[in-house]
């Protein structure tokens, strides 16, 4: 789960990171407001939405007087954002934050992350901060330092200490850069996060380290121990199609093709979408309907990968071990019918009372076309899609 810059700084605040003052606003007035009580001279206005390279895209601009923080806000508030992490149709700018302006000397980069190889919190430290980190790694991989931290000590004064003059911190500013780095730590842990990302951490003219962004992500395992987090839930930020998959319990993520996948595991899932790509195809959505998947729960899986109006045809592929192969063909024939489906269907199930399953959809009278190996359903999906079923 993702969270909003000034929700991020929210929780790095509780934990005794630096971070500028600041106001989110859900309108153009409520950010003339904010900047009148910030105080000048000095304001940066900012787009809030789930995706970073906001600078670039022209949603993150400094103002020097009120008219201007106004101007700002009028331009940014509603528009539809592009940056490399959107996408090319952007994404709708409904909040702002209005901040003080800093006085930046120098901007650096911190993140953390849970590494799977060493199984602990991972901080990355780098002294080119403010610019893709990518490129850096890239171009430059000698300038990122890392450190895993021991769980059982935490991230000591010392490695602080030594990545922070790593990166360039001048020793009169040690201090507050280990509080920094070891409260972005107790907040990675505690809020039980997957992500979170400082770029830039600035050093300023009177030598202060301040987190001028934050990005956090979240294991969505650990949500149901997260309240406060959950709580940071923004679903205007969120697909439709999966916020409406998770109220059904299926597992789903949109993708960028025409197939759309119903597959009960989600291993079986990902093989299947490696196995239309394999034939050319690509795949519409992942989806995992899950072990125990009823006739409804089939039902509303149809209806959402239909609601995507690029979808050309849908394979549904099952493993019918504890799910009974004439469930899902029970399933499939009605949805089919209530959604009176227009698209190819192609239909692979093996497993239990498979023979039952393929009698039932043969017998329904629905244009289902039926393959037996993984190899003929991708094939005869691709096929149906590229209009040639
Ligand atoms: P993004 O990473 O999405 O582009 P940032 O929050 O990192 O957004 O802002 C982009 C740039 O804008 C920063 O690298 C920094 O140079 C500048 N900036 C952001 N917030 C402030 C602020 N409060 N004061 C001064 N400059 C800022
Ligand atoms: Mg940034």
């Amino acid at each position: 789960m993702k969270i909003h810059e000034y929700q991020g700084k929210e929780i790095l605040r509780k934990y005794g990171v630096t971070v500028p003052r600041g106001i989110p606003c859900m309108s153009v007035d409520e950010a003339v407001k904010a900047a009148e009580t910030l105080g000048g001279p000095v304001w940066v206005v900012k787009a809030q939405i789930h995706a970073g390279g906001r600078g670039k895209g022209g949603g993150v601009k400094v103002a020097k007087s009120l008219e201007q923080v106004k101007e700002y806000a009028n331009q940014i508030m509603g528009m539809q954002l592009v940056t490399h992490q959107t996408g090319p149709e952007g994404q709708k700018v409904r909040r702002l934050l209005i901040e003080e302006g800093a006085d930046i000397k120098k901007e650096l980069y911190v993140s953390m992350v849970t590494d799977r190889v060493s199984q602990r919190v991972v901080l990355m430290a780098s002294s080119e901060g403010g610019m893709d980190i990518e490129e850096v790694a890239e171009k430059h991989p000698e300038l990122i330092h890392s450190i895993a931290i021991d769980p059982s000590v935490g991230l000591t004064d010392a490695e602080a200490d030594a990545i922070a003059t790593k990166i360039g911190v001048p020793a009169a500013s040690l201090p507050q850069a280990r509080a920094n780095l070891q409260g972005l730590y107790k907040a990675y842990w505690e809020t039980d996060a997957s992500l979170a990302e400082i770029n830039p951490l600035i050093l300023t003219g009177d030598g202060k380290v301040i987190a001028l962004d934050a990005k956090f992500n979240f294991d969505s395992n650990a949500l149901f121990r997260q309240p406060e987090i959950v709580a940071y839930r923004d679903l205007d930020e969120e697909d439709p199609a999966e916020i409406e998959a998770s109220k059904f319990d299926l597992a789903y993520i949109s993708l960028d093709g025409n197939i759309g996948c119903l597959v009960n595991g989600a291993g079986l899932a990902m093989a299947t979408m490696d196995t239309i790509k394999l034939f050319g195809g690509e795949p519409a959505n992942f989806l995992d309907v899950g072990g125990g998947a009823t006739a409804e729960k089939v039902t509303e899986a149809f209806k959402i990968m239909l609601k995507n109006p690029g979808l050309k045809a849908i394979l549904v592929n099952i493993f019918g071990g504890i799910m009974r192969c004439d469930v899902i063909a029970e399933g499939v024939i009605a949805a089919s019918k209530a959604v009176s489906l227009q698209v190819p269907l192609v239909v692979r199930m093996k497993g239990t009372n498979e023979d039952l399953g393929k009698k039932m959809l043969a017998e329904s009278g629905l244009p289902i076309i039926s393959a037996d190996t993984m190899e003929d359903a991708a094939k005869s999906v691709v096929a149906a899609a590229a209009g040639q079923a």
